[in-house]
């Protein structure tokens, strides 16, 4: 019994080590990472791609979702999901967000300016970035660009308001007032509850595509999208699927009133250049 109880003990410390080590390895990627990420930024690396919100009814484009990408020499395309939480800790999200909502701005101006068809560009903002700033220095950014606020929205998730509520309270409302949209992003994943939902003051729910995954197959899929869009009618917000790739799952939003869809059946983030050219086309007149 000695000996084993050594051996357990001996393995715990091991296993002891082992996470420690590992903790430091994942605190020196961070550190290294976060280089990268600030001289990226200064070497204008990032690029926003635009991705289509489109409505169900007659396949009109309501509005666009800017998703960073970072464009690294030699290495490609990254996606946020590999630097975005890298950000998140060390900090950098905050001149990171600034920027992606500066260059939002400045696109949605350049769009206007040209004379397309003006639709509410979305920009995503991390729970750090909303801790760090207020209400005033998003309105400032916006101001900056000339533009009117309903042509902007901020998404953020239901952790981010949980964080710090009295906080995100405060900025949303004021955002609010502003005529600033807000969407709450990836809804139905985070632990916000219905008494907070009641109180926020957003203007749009975003479903989780783990949940339009299931559409039309999954029984439980099913009840959860079809009472977030009820449940979105009677707090009187405007509703968005995410992650809508085939046709059956378009056919059972509509039938359920959700006519605003985001995915790769109505399109995937594209740069610019392409963005514009759906900016630009018109619907056919018998539509
Ligand atoms: P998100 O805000 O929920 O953005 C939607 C993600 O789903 C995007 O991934 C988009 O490309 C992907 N997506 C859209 N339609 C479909 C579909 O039909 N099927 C599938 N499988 N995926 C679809 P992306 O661009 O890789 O971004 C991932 C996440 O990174 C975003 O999730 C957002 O949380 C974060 N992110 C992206 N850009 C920014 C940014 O500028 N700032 C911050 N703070 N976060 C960002
Ligand atoms: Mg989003
Ligand atoms: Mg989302
Ligand atoms: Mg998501």
């Amino acid at each position: 019994a000695d000996t084993a109880l050594y051996a357990a003990k001996r393995s715990g410390g091991r296993r002891h080590a082992f996470f420690h080590k590992e903790l430091a390895e994942q605190a020196r990627r961070h550190l290294a990472l976060d280089g990268d990420l600030r001289s990226a930024l200064a070497n204008r690396q990032f690029r926003l791609h635009y991705q289509p919100k489109v409505s169900l009814i007659d396949l009109s484009l309501e509005g666009f979702e800017a998703l960073l990408r970072w464009e690294a020499p030699g290495k490609g395309m990254i996606s946020p999901g590999e630097f975005i939480p890298v950000a998140e800790d060390t900090g950098f999200i905050v001149p990171l967000g600034d920027w992606v909502l500066d260059e939002a701005c400045r696109q949605q101006r350049e769009w206007l300016d040209a004379g397309m068809k003006p639709v509410p560009v979305a920009v995503n903002i991390s729970p750090r970035h909303l801790r760090h700033r207020s209400a005033e220095d998003f309105r400032r950014i916006i101001d900056s660009h000339g533009l009117p606020p309903e042509l902007i929205e901020l998404e953020i998730t239901e952790g981010a308001v949980m964080q710090d509520l009295d906080h995100a309270l405060a900025v949303l409302g004021a955002l609010k007032e502003m005529g600033i949209r807000v969407a709450v992003d990836d809804f139905g994943t985070g632990h916000s509850s219905l008494s907070y939902l009641k109180r926020l003051p957003v203007t749009t729910l975003k479903i989780d595509r783990s949940f339009i995954g299931g559409i039309p197959e999954e029984r439980e899929d099913i009840g959860i999208v079809s009472t977030i869009i009820a449940m979105a009618e009677i707090l009187g917000l405007d509703v968005v699927a995410e992650g809508v790739e085939k046709n059956e799952q378009a056919n059972f939003l509509r039938r359920h009133n959700c006519t605003l869809v985001q995915g790769w059946l109505t399109g995937r983030p594209v740069a610019p250049e392409t963005a514009v050219s759906l900016l630009a086309r018109r619907l056919p007149e018998h539509a």
